[in-house]
This record gives C-alpha cells, sequence and structure tokens, in this order.
C-alpha cells in the first residue's frame, strides 16, 4: 500500500543524525503523515518488539530501544514498504548499500539507526501502535 512506519532508533538521535535521517527519507520521496520525538519504558519497548521475545537479541533490543529518545512517524509514498526498505539498506549496516541510511548511519548490527515495516499489515500496526487518528492527517 502507500504507508509504512518507523523509527529513528537511539543511536541516531543520540549522535546528532536525526536531522540528515529525516532529510534523506524526504529527498527519497517520502511525506511525513505523522510524527512525534519520544523514549519509550521498557515495557513498551518489550510491547512493541514482542513477535521478536523468543528471538537471542529480544533483551539486548528492548534495552537499547528504551535507552534514548527516538523519533516515529508514518511516511506516505507509493509502494512505500518496499521503497523504505530499499532506502535504509540491509538490518546488518557492514551489508548495507553505500548511500543507505543504514551504511552513512548506523552503528552495528543491534544499534542499526532505523526501523522500517516489513509489510503492509505491520505498517498498519506499528502505525496505530504510537499514533491516534488525531495524531495523522
Ligand atoms: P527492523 O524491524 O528494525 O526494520 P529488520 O526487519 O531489518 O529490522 P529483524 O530481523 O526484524 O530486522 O530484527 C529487528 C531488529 O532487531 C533489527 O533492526 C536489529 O535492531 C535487531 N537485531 C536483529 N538481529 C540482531 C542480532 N543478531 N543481534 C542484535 N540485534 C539484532
Amino acid at each position: 500500500s502507500n504507508s509504512t512506519f518507523t523509527m529513528i532508533k537511539p543511536d541516531a538521535t543520540n549522535n546528532g543524525h536525526t536531522g540528515a535521517i529525516l532529510d534523506q527519507i524526504i529527498k527519497g520521496g517520502f511525506k511525513i503523515k505523522a510524527m512525534k520525538w519520544i523514549q519509550l519504558s521498557i515495557e513498551q519497548a518489550g510491547k512493541f518488539y514482542e513477535v521478536h521475545k523468543e528471538r537471542p537479541f529480544y533483551g539486548e533490543l528492548v534495552e537499547f530501544m528504551s535507552s534514548g529518545p527516538i523519533v516515529a512517524a508514518i511516511l506516505e509514498k507509493e509502494n512505500a514498504v518496499a521503497d523504505f526498505r530499499t532506502l535504509i539498506g540491509a538490518t546488518d549496516p557492514a551489508k548495507a548499500e553505500e548511500g543507505t541510511i543504514r551504511k552513512k548511519f548506523a552503528t552495528s548490527l543491534g544499534q542499526n539507526a532505523v526501523h522500517g515495516s516489513d509489510s503492509d499489515e505491520n505498517a498498519k500496526i506499528e502505525g496505530d501502535f504510537f499514533f491516534s487518528g488525531l495524531e495523522r492527517f
């Protein structure tokens, strides 16, 4: 469909990359439909990443995602989910294409600068987790 959900993760906000990442997202053709700057509690991060509960990195991921501020946003573009994953690059920044957001701004596999929804279904679930109807247009 035409929208996806993203978070700029605490490594990137703490390293001062928020503006550059938003700039690359906008120049990549995405429109911001909703956006907020917040810090998640351990409980909120745990709930967001519940699908990864059985994975070995779950605890580390939840701790990291609640360790500092994030930017959460709903983005609109044709073919948004797939195009956004192309823009951010592979999960592991060492494997990400030159010029992608993760290649330029990520710290490591765990601290990889940005999240991007992996399906239309998850884009909706994740956007609804952060934003009420009043907070988007
Ligand atoms: P995202 O859902 O954040 O866009 P993704 O779909 O590229 O990432 P997943 O495999 O769904 O990757 O993993 C979710 C997140 O968990 C990754 O973005 C990364 O931050 C973290 N992660 C994944 N694998 C590992 C690992 N082996 N060690 C530590 N953290 C990991």
